[in-house]
């Protein structure tokens, strides 16, 4: 007999379906992959070398366990950098990637019943996270007119004696878009009034395009940063999605909290990981920008592509690697079997065009589908012609 605790979640979709692709794939169909959210590049030699030079020194065994002072100090360097934000070296955690840091802030903060609220489309492991450690997901619907942006007005308007966080993500999954500074100040101005806690999830803050800003919360000043956790890795603006580092910054009793449960059921991120972090935070940066290229180029390449598709409607991402279309103009429309929603549709591209991409739904809007373009312009190329293809007979 499992736990309730288990019995109430489910995998990672986004994974899942990655799984799913990747095993089609192996077994001899030549699937189009949207369905990953991981940067097709490899990790930059630089990085490699260092963590290769870890290994012939010895750099093998347990480490402090919010990670080693050489990477905290160089996660302290980028927040000032990049943020404007100064922090102390008890002011951070490094763990096994930014999910592990949100899993320890959820596992640090909430208490039985406590409301967490969530904007939705939202990336999947919010609601299941704040489920695990038995406190109760606020979902908060946001809308495709204002760019997918929580307003302090509906944040506000879901806040019961009961709510203890909101968790914000930008630049977003699945969306793709980004917060403005207004917005965010609006946000911090209604959590600091009700005594929230803000969770600000940055790990796309690299990927922004058109010219666009990232704004951390944090930085609005010194008493929202003191009531926000930024979470931050090296997955996506490193390409270091399998090496498993991420970090958070935050209040020096949460960071103590979270890094006591690290230390009880992970201890410290691999130590040659860490080398390699450290590398790939101070050294040369110049990979970022190439990969940020690329990816602007099949951004504005999807993007008019798929607006080209009866029955699409693609708003401009501004940040990540996502474009997040709307599909319900072809929802009651079919192709043998009626497609009613996204699992519908996601399931009729995979079975009858070979392409793997997330329903909405995964990330509580139906109304819509995730494709990832961490994947070469072939390969967009490619797909965007079966989608065209598939919706047509659909039409
Ligand atoms: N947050 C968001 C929004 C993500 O898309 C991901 C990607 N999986 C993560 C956190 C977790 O990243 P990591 O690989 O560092 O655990
Ligand atoms: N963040 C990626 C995605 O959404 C990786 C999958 C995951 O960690 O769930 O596709």
């Amino acid at each position: 007999m499992l736990s309730e605790r288990a019995k109430k979640i489910k995998p990672s979709p986004t994974l899942a379906i990655d799984s799913k692709a990747k095993a089609l794939k192996a077994s001899g169909y030549d699937v189009v992959n949207f369905g990953v959210g991981e940067p097709d590049f490899d990790t930059p030699d630089n990085i490699k070398e260092a963590a290769i030079r870890a290994l012939r020194d010895g750099f093998t065994k347990y480490t402090p366990v919010g990670g080693i002072d050489p990477l905290k100090n160089a996660v302290i360097e980028k927040f000032k950098k990049d943020n404007g934000l100064s922090y102390e070296r008890e002011e951070i955690i490094v763990s096994c990637g930014a999910k592990h840091s949100l899993y320890n802030i959820a596992q640090a903060l909430y208490r039985p019943g406590d409301e967490v609220l969530i904007p939705s489309p939202y990336w999947v492991s919010y609601p299941d996270q704040v489920v695990l450690n038995d406190a109760v997901p606020v979902i908060v619907k946001t809308y495709e007119g204002d760019a997918f942006m929580l307003k302090p007005e509906a944040l506000e308007a879901h806040i019961t004696k009961k709510t203890r966080a909101v968790i914000l993500n930008s630049p977003s999954n699945p969306t793709g878009l980004t917060y403005d500074r207004k917005t965010l100040e609006g946000i911090a101005e209604v959590a600091l009034r009700h005594n929230l806690f803000v969770i600000s999830d940055e790990i796309y803050e690299k990927l922004v395009y058109d010219g666009v800003e990232h704004v951390s919360i944090a930085s609005l000043g010194n008493e929202i940063k003191k009531s926000t956790i930024v979470v931050n890795g090296l997955s996506k603006s490193h390409a270091m999605t399998g090496w498993r580092v991420g970090y958070a910054a935050g209040p020096k009793d949460v960071i103590k909290a979270m890094t006591n449960i690290q230390s009880q059921s992970t201890s410290n991120p691999n130590s040659i990981a860490q080398k390699a972090a450290v590398e790939a935070l101070t050294g040369p940066q110049g990979f970022i920008d190439m990969m940020r290229k690329e990816f602007d180029a099949r951004r504005k390449f999807l993007v008019s592509e798929l607006n080209s598709i009866p029955g699409v409607k693609c708003i401009a991402p501004t940040g990540a690697f996502y474009v997040f279309p709307n599909v319900s103009g072809l929802y009651g429309k079919a192709d043998g079997k009626p497609v009613s929603n996204s699992s519908d549709l996601a399931l009729y591209l995979l079975e009858q065009a070979n392409v793997a991409l997330v329903p909405g739904e995964a990330f509580g809007d139906d109304n819509h589908i995730r494709l990832s373009y961490a994947t070469s312009m072939e390969n967009l190329r490619k797909g965007v012609e079966r989608i065209r293809e598939a919706f047509g007979r659909l039409l």
